[in-house]
């Protein structure tokens, strides 16, 4: 008597869609990291660079990405995974260690009871995301010099980034976003975000393939800033509605015209001079933009019908 048991159609053809969608977002994936890295030269030859991993689904995935681009580049550089504990009620410090030794990664944990620092320093009810991440900051930085870190890795996506210029024109007034590559602000550390390219519901899926062992990130009580909830949520939704809509915005954060904005010390708007030369570049007076046409008033269309 045959033990087999018969594959149901339907299931084996499911099993085959979803291994077809995962290698498809694996390539996806691998090829938006190498092309971030290669367009900011994020990594060079002989850099050692330290990874930050939070314990998020984020940081997981960027070390994943870069150990298997590692083995693959035509370049020679070290991968060093750092994790800052700070013992945080119930952070659970025996899954990271775990992990990445069963990755074979070099790695460092270093203990820093910041919770009680900014427990004590922050008034109760009060958010405390920014003296953390000062704190946090500051030893990641000290971190990277005693480990000799060429450059620190951190783990933002293409949402936090488009997310992050919201933020800063909203409640900061400035077009600025959240840079691939910059020097740090203490002037000692190249910073890099391999992530860049990457759309965050890729990030929700490949964690749940590669069955990174999360910690999630409210041990300390504290509500995810909320401005960055807010705005986020709002970008979502234009993107449900209008889908495409954060790739665009993404990619005009890499194309950025300075004479059709105002800030002076990019444009000279002060000494300009008609050239008499034509310029396809140049103030087009009353015509929009053909992609920016602005929407009619219903009145006006009801106008415009009736004198056909
Ligand atoms: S959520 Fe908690 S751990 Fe994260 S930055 Fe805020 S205070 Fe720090």
């Amino acid at each position: 008597m045959n033990d087999a048991v018969a594959l149901d159609p339907e299931q084996a053809a499911a099993d085959k869609k979803a291994a077809h969608e995962i290698n498809k977002l694996s390539k996806r994936l691998h090829r938006q990291v190498g092309q971030a890295v290669t367009d900011f030269n994020m990594i060079e030859e002989g850099d050692k660079v330290m990874v930050c991993l939070s314990g998020g689904k984020d940081s997981f995935a960027m070390l994943d990405i870069l150990l298997n681009l590692q083995q693959r580049a035509p370049i020679k550089f070290e991968l060093v995974a750092v994790n800052l504990d700070q013992k945080q009620p119930g952070f659970p410090e025996d899954v990271l260690p775990g992990y990445l030794k069963s990755r074979g990664v070099p790695f460092h944990i270093e203990e820093q009871d910041t919770y009680s620092v900014v427990k004590r320093v922050i008034p109760e009810g009060k958010t405390t995301c920014g003296l953390c991440s000062r704190l946090r900051r500051g030893i990641l930085y000290r971190v990277a010099q005693q480990l000799g870190a060429t450059k620190i890795a951190l783990g933002h996506h293409r949402d936090d980034i488009v997310t992050t210029l919201f933020l800063n024109m909203f409640f900061g007034s400035r077009m600025k976003g959240m840079p691939p590559k910059l020097v740090s602000d203490d002037g000692k550390n190249v910073v890099i975000r391999p992530l860049a390219y990457v759309k965050e519901p890729d990030l929700v899926r490949w964690a749940e393939h590669r069955q990174f062992p999360i910690i999630p990130c409210n041990l300390c009580g504290s509500q995810e800033n909320l401005q960055r909830v807010q705005v986020k949520a709002m970008i979502n939704e234009w993107e449900r509605r209008y889908p495409g809509r954060i790739d665009n915005i993404f990619t005009a954060m890499g194309s950025i015209v300075t004479s059709h904005m105002m800030d002076k010390a990019l444009f000279p708007f002060e000494t300009i001079k008609a050239t008499g030369v034509a310029d396809a570049g140049g103030d087009i007076a009353f015509d929009d933009d053909e992609s920016c046409e602005t929407p009619q008033p219903s009145s006006v269309i009801r106008l415009m019908r009736e004198e056909d």
